[in-house]
C-alpha cells in the first residue's frame, strides 16, 4: 500500500483552517498597501494550508512574509471579506 504524493485539498478543512488562523493572527486581516509578491521570490510553504509550492507572497510590517497558493490566497480574501 502506497499512499498518494499528491496531497488532497479538503477545501471545508482549508477554509476553516484560514478561518482559524485569521482568528489568532497567525494570518493577516488586512494587508492594504502591503507589496505583493508573485512567482519564484514568493515561493515557499503556503501558511494558508501549509503544503510546499506557494507562489504569492505578502510583505508583512517587520519584514514578515505570508506564502499562499493562488487558489488558498481567494480563499483567505473571501474568509477576510466575511470578517470585514
Ligand atoms: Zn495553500
Amino acid at each position: 500500500m502506497r499512499k498518494t504524493a499528491r496531497p488532497e485539498v479538503d477545501w471545508q478543512q482549508l477554509r476553516a483552517g484560514i478561518r482559524d488562523a485569521l482568528h489568532t493572527g497567525r494570518l493577516p486581516l488586512d494587508l492594504a498597501g502591503r507589496d505583493k509578491i508573485v512567482g519564484a521570490a514568493a515561493s515557499g510553504p503556503c501558511d494558508a494550508c501549509g503544503q510546499p509550492g506557494a507562489h504569492v507572497a505578502y510583505l508583512q510590517r517587520g519584514g514578515h512574509t505570508v506564502h499562499f497558493h493562488s487558489a488558498c490566497e481567494a480563499v483567505w480574501r473571501e474568509e477576510r471579506a466575511w470578517r470585514g
